[in-house]
């Protein structure tokens, strides 16, 4: 089997799999994702409110910032701690995660954990071989995965602080609400809404089409793809094949051609003093297992560190 026969095998769905949806663990929780859709109503506000320039520009500004407190602490830190930082910062970047309003820090690393566990398999919580919906969306909502996967996080569970900030999750979002609007009153407000929506779906967008569309440079056990748009979109997510391969870098544009606004951010609070030991893979990881060298699925090597 060619490398590119097997990718397409991945693709197809195995017998065994059975339609996301349907069993009751699958099901929207209406109730506990109420805030979710109602967020999604905020654009009405445009009817009313009238943004200015400087509206739209906060909305962008607000739109990046979160970005990066997800990328570098949400996912590269808390999920794969592939840096270290101090008590203080640590929370810092939980809480300021938290006004995206993605749940809990701990709920949003131990999940991915998961994924990074059973990529693609059926013990993905969002693989898109359940389709794009259920991968983008469908299953934050359901009751499935409403809670923290504490067996996942115990490394991080261990601070008091942050299992208090998973617990009350939506304090960040609403503090950061509260000062926009204290701030900048309701276009402010309006401004932080929509960029959280712009926020959500960026991030959604790695789990959905970062495993569809892009290229593979190296073999890895799931569906997962570079993309320079996914990337300037989401500070560096976008190179998510890299990310798969090796999932402990602090950095996923490997080469200095793939921008990753997140790792260059990263480098500059080291120099600062704020954060400490960034992770990288050597030269010789990044030479090994790429595609175009294992022409026969018999031949696809293990990824450069366990799941
Ligand atoms: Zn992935
Ligand atoms: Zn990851």
């Amino acid at each position: 089997m060619t490398g590119a026969s097997y990718i397409q095998s991945m693709s197809s769905s195995p017998s065994v799999r059975a339609p996301r949806g349907s069993a009751d663990g699958d099901r929207i929780a209406w109730g506990l994702s109420a805030p979710f859709f109602v967020l999604h109503l905020s654009p009405l506000l445009l009817i009313w409110v009238d943004l200015e320039a400087r509206h739209i520009w906060l909305a962008v500004g607000l739109y990046f910032a979160r970005i990066f407190f997800i990328t570098a602490g949400f996912h590269r830190y808390f999920s794969h701690r592939s840096y270290k930082m101090n008590r203080g910062m640590q929370f810092a970047m939980a809480f300021l995660g938290q006004t995206c309003i993605q749940k809990g820090t701990l709920w949003w690393a131990s999940h991915h954990r998961l994924h990074h566990k059973h990529s693609d398999e059926i013990a993905d919580a969002h693989s898109p071989k359940d389709g794009f919906w259920w991968s983008h969306v469908g299953w934050i909502l359901c009751h499935k995965y409403q809670g923290t996967e504490w067996d996942r996080i115990r490394d991080f569970a261990k601070f008091p602080e942050l299992v208090w900030l998973n617990k009350w999750h939506a304090f960040p979002g609403i503090v950061a609400m509260v000062v926009c609007f204290l701030v900048g009153g309701l276009p402010a407000l309006t401004a932080f809404l929509l960029s959280t929506i712009a926020v959500y779906h960026g991030t959604f967008t790695i789990n959905s089409v970062a495993h569809v569309f892009g290229s593979r440079r190296y073999v890895t056990k799931d569906t997962s793809r570079n993309s320079l748009i996914f990337a300037l979109l989401t500070l560096g997510e976008g190179w998510h094949n890299n990310h798969h391969y090796y999932q402990s870098a602090a950095r996923q544009g490997f080469f200095w051609w793939e921008i990753d606004i997140t790792w260059y951010l990263l480098k500059l609070m080291s120099w600062l003093g704020l954060v400490r030991d960034l992770r990288q893979p050597s030269q010789e990881v990044l030479a090994r297992n790429r595609v175009k060298d294992n022409v026969d699925v018999g031949m696809l090597a293990p990824t450069a560190e366990a799941s």
